[in-house]
């Protein structure tokens, strides 16, 4: 459970006063779990990387170590944060002063599209801490005006876009600006290959965090319907008439697929919105955005949609097409457990998914019943 702490406070990982000042006027009271997981480590000085959801307080879950060590007698750049975007930069940097507005820190923020001469003058003064995106940073350190051969700490925030290969030859030549006993702390929402190789080049013996919630089928019924090909959109039909839908999601396993399904379901008279793989971004973000905001009960969709589905309203997952592995059995219908909220799903079987059907419910040791004449309103 993300949202369990170890009851842990600020004041246990003995900060300076000044940064324990700036943290509480914050308004934090106490550490999220992210928090607690990175804090303690970080100021050992061991490497990490971690992976959290959004929303979870990661910005502090570094710029609290980064700050901490920091020492601001000596007028070197001591630690660096990357991020992929100028927007980002700003947000991150603007923390960063709020928690230290006491320790007497210098932070600079210099991103792509601004005066390249204003950060040259910026540099004749002290910085102790920088805030960049990848590009401004390397080019202020080639040219000689930042010296980074005292950063001893990186953080790269949003490191799955870092990482894409559009920043990565930038990261690495930063990188090679550094002294060879610097720390990485590396923070990520998910981790593509490009985090996993960059670990494995560059991170010493690094801690892993995760804390990505666990799908969970707690609280979750399951049932199936063995039907014939042909008679699945029947099927379908009967289970609106039964059902006490709030809202549903309906998995197809192809486009094709999703887009005749959702012809048919309106053509029944239920109100539906589609979305699948082939559309384009910009809209299955609107679909997707409405279909979270209620304004429509029902939604045909591809697997694309199995990342995230973690909508309250969602009482019913109906498996038109059953799929092929637990992984993504356990996407469609897994939720996030923690809210505890009821929810059924209706898997709609044929000859060909039997054997399916058995080997997901032994991999997620499971029990996927037949469906029953009458469904009790109460399990979901
Ligand atoms: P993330 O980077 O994980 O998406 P942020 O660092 O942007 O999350 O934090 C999300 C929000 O939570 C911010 O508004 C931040 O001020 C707030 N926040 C972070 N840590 C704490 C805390 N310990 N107590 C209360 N609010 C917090
Ligand atoms: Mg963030």
């Amino acid at each position: 459970d993300v949202t369990a702490t170890k009851g842990n406070e600020f004041e246990d990982y003995l900060l300076k006063r000044e940064l324990l000042a700036g943290i509480y006027e914050k308004g934090f009271e106490k550490p999220s779990p992210i928090q607690e997981e990175s804090i303690p480590i970080a100021l050992t000085g061991r490497d990490i990387l971690a992976r959290a959801k959004n929303g979870t307080g990661k910005t502090a879950a570094f710029s609290i170590p980064v700050l901490e060590k920091i020492d601001a007698s000596r007028e070197e750049i001591q630690a660096l944060i990357l991020v992929p975007t100028r927007e980002l930069a700003l947000q991150t940097s603007q923390v960063c002063k709020e928690l230290g507005k006491h320790m007497g820190v210098e932070i600079m923020v210099t991103t792509g599209g601004t005066s390249l001469r204003d950060d040259i003058v910026r540099l004749g003064s002290p910085v102790h801490m920088v805030v960049a995106t990848p590009g401004r940073i390397l080019d202020l350190s080639s040219k000689g005006v930042a010296n980074l051969s005292n950063c001893r700490v990186l953080v790269m925030d949003e490191a799955d876009k870092l990482l894409s290969p559009e920043f990565q030859p930038v990261i690495e030549d930063l990188i090679r600006q550094l002294p060879k006993d610097r720390q990485i702390l590396l923070y990520s929402a998910t981790f593509p290959v490009g985090v996993k190789q960059f670990k494995d080049k560059f991170l010493k013996k690094p801690y892993i965090i995760n804390l990505m919630e666990q799908l969970t089928l707690k609280g979750l019924t399951q049932y199936y319907a063995f039907v014939e090909e042909k008679q699945k959109v029947h099927c379908l039909n009967t289970l609106f008439s039964k059902l006490s839908i709030n809202q549903s999601i309906i998995f197809c396993n192809s486009v094709n697929r999703v887009e005749l399904l959702a012809k048919k379901v309106t053509e029944l008279g239920y109100s539906c919105f589609y979305i699948h793989a082939k559309m384009m971004q910009s809209h299955r973000n609107r679909v997707f955005h409405d279909f979270r905001n209620g304004h429509c009960r029902n939604l045909v969709c591809s697997d694309l949609f199995t990342r995230g589905i973690d909508i309250q309203a969602v009482n019913v997952v109906i498996n038109f097409d059953f799929p092929k592995s637990s992984e993504t059995y356990l996407h469609r219908v897994g939720r996030s457990g923690r809210f505890g909220h009821l929810g059924l799903a209706v898997n709609l079987i044929t000859y060909e998914d039997r054997h399916s059907l058995y080997r997901i419910e032994q991999e997620l040791s499971t029990e996927i019943q037949p469906i029953p004449a009458a469904i009790d309103r109460q399990l979901y």
